[in-house]
């Protein structure tokens, strides 16, 4: 991710930290490490289904779209996004794990959440009652990520 995103995440407030302390030798720490986790966004519950927030610029925002972009701005980028990802029959239901379409009967509806981890995900209306109970008990920070799907589609903001 790059710098400038992750400052951007930084300014909403939206970064999770976690410090843990190296070794303790001799009265010493080794070293302090500092961890900060950006916002992520999920394709489905799998573990593997997590990806870092894809980067506006990727898909046609001006280099310094960032200095400007506010979170709702953020919010409307991810649901391009996420619209993309169901186009191609990637994107389930967070609690029901069914794929999504978009011309569905069930409707769903793109989600952030702040606990116990920042994240957009997709969820059915109908699932939304559910949604704590999926949540509960994931740690931000043993969620593997990898970078976001690219799609072609360019957003004029
Ligand atoms: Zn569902």
């Amino acid at each position: 991710m790059r710098n400038e995103l992750l400052s951007w995440f930084a300014r909403e407030g939206l970064l999770l930290t976690s410090t843990t302390t190296g070794a303790y030798t001799d009265g010493v720490d080794d070293e302090i490490k500092v961890v900060v986790k950006a916002p992520l966004v999920a394709l489905s519950r799998a573990d593997s289904d997590f990806r870092e927030c894809p980067d506006p610029i990727d898909f046609g925002y001006p280099v310094d779209c960032l200095d400007y972009m506010l979170l709702d701005d953020m919010h409307q980028f991810v649901l391009s996004w996420f619209e993309q990802a169901v186009q191609v029959r990637m994107a389930h239901c967070f609690v029901c794990n069914k794929v999504l379409d978009l011309g569905e009967e069930h409707p769903w509806d793109a989600v952030f959440v702040s606990d116990p981890l920042y994240c957009w995900l997709l969820v059915h209306f109908d699932c939304k009652r559910y949604l704590n109970r999926d949540l509960r008990g994931r740690h931000p920070f043993e969620t593997g990520v990898t970078s976001s799907e690219y799609f072609d589609f360019h957003l004029d903001p």
